[in-house]
């Protein structure tokens, strides 16, 4: 028996890395998935495996509630958007710290609250917020407003969890550790010299593994499964033991 079967899922950012590992991951196991993304380009390509998309910037709260009203409710919101901004405060200007708390944050304040009463009217669900390791669990250095605003990802989902576990709406954030996504091999490129880069990334991961975007897809089929059902406002940390080191 698929694990999702029956079930609609909303994924963000899932043009590429975790959010498109994930929404494959979500309909192969029987969902129905809504593959949302800013670049209907990386659509394309799940279009053409059978998922449904829509274009949307999860910056533009017009849009996020439009699509809201269109869809009505899903059982499963799966907020994956969010950008990596390297350097330390001093590094961080206001408008950077301001684009990097509106995408990683706001985005999902603007996400939750858009498709929260539907998911109420309909009887529930199953909300997962991406955070990162690098938050109010672990310090990364050089990731002062990113650590900021996804230790803000885990402080929002714990609220959430507690104010409607009554109304049968789980919530919970998940935090992986260094993932080879098409953003993190940019990241390295940008840096002038993409080996060394690798070597450092791999470096922080004892396992001396980056994780695959499909790793973390796993964790995000369990959290949208009933298989969770007792399990809400948690930070579930996967990052191949770095903060365990
Ligand atoms: P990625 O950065 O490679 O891809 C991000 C996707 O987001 C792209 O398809 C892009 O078009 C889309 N996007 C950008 N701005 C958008 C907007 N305004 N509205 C909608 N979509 C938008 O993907 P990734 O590396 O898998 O990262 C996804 C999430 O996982 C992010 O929140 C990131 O912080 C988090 N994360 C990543 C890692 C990692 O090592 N890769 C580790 C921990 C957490």
């Amino acid at each position: 028996m698929a694990r999702l079967a029956g079930k609609t899922a909303l994924v963000t950012a899932a043009g590429q890395g975790i959010g498109r590992a994930s929404a494959l991951a979500m309909a192969r196991e029987g969902a129905r998935v809504i593959a949302t993304d800013i670049n209907a380009d990386a659509l394309q390509a799940l279009s053409d495996q059978g998922l449904e998309t829509r274009v949307l910037n999860v910056r533009d709260t017009g849009a996020v509630q439009a699509l809201a009203a269109e869809l009505g409710a899903v059982d499963v919101l799966f907020n994956c958007a969010g950008f990596v901004a390297n350097g330390t405060i001093l590094d961080c200007s206001e408008d950077e710290w301001d684009f990097s708390f509106d995408l990683n944050v706001k985005a999902m304040y603007r996400m939750n609250k858009a498709f929260l009463p539907v998911m109420i009217a309909a009887g529930g669900g199953s909300i997962i917020n991406m955070a990162s390791v690098a938050s109010s669990i672990i310090a990364a250095p050089n990731r002062f407003v990113y650590g900021a605003t996804k230790a803000a990802v885990i402080g929002m989902t714990k609220a959430l969890a507690a104010d409607f576990i009554g109304k049968n709406i789980r919530c919970n954030a998940i935090c992986p550790g260094t993932v080879d996504t098409p953003s993190l091999n940019d990241r390295m490129r940008a840096s002038g010299d993409y080996e060394a880069a690798r070597k450092a990334f791999l470096a922080r991961q004892p396992t001396g593994k980056l994780a695959q975007a499909e790793d973390i897809a796993g964790l995000i089929v369990f959290l949208a499964s009933d298989e969770s059902a007792f399990v809400t406002g948690v930070a579930h940390v996967i990052d191949g033991g770095w903060s365990n080191t």
